[in-house]
């Protein structure tokens, strides 16, 4: 499995940083975010180090679909409210202009009642 030292997200993936783990398996790792937006926010990460979308290839693409696919399953268990009254946002910062401040590919996955902090 290819990792960063310096990676808060490879650690946390790895359990050397405490977090409160949502969902793990053999590729993907689940956790809340530390500063949620909402009443349901977590975040979905690959364990395999990859810095953002803009790495991304077609040898990630079942992966990433991976990613989305447990998104959605995983918001309904984490108490997002249905569709389409309920939902959910996911967002994918990419970059210093794209929002994105720790540079290991995660979804964020936002839902619940609103209002929200941000979004
Ligand atoms: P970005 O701005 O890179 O898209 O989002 C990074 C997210 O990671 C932020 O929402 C931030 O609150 C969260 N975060 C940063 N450090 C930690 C941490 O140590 N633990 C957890 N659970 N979340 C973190
Ligand atoms: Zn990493």
């Amino acid at each position: 499995m290819s990792t960063s030292d310096n990676c808060i997200f490879c650690k946390i993936a790895s359990g050397a940083i405490p977090s409160k783990k949502v969902y793990e398996d053999d590729e993907l790792f689940a956790f809340h975010d530390i500063k949620p937006w909402a009443p349901v926010h977590f975040l979905i990460i690959p364990k395999m180090h990859i810095p953002s979308m803009a790495q991304v290839g077609p040898e990630h693409g079942s992966l990433l679909g991976r990613m989305m696919v447990l998104a959605a399953q995983l918001a309904l268990e984490q108490g997002c409210n249905p569709y389409p009254e309920g939902g959910f946002r996911i967002v994918v910062n990419t970059g210093t202009e794209g929002g994105q401040e720790v540079h290991h590919l995660h979804f964020h996955v936002i839902g619940g009642a609103r209002p929200w902090l941000k979004g």
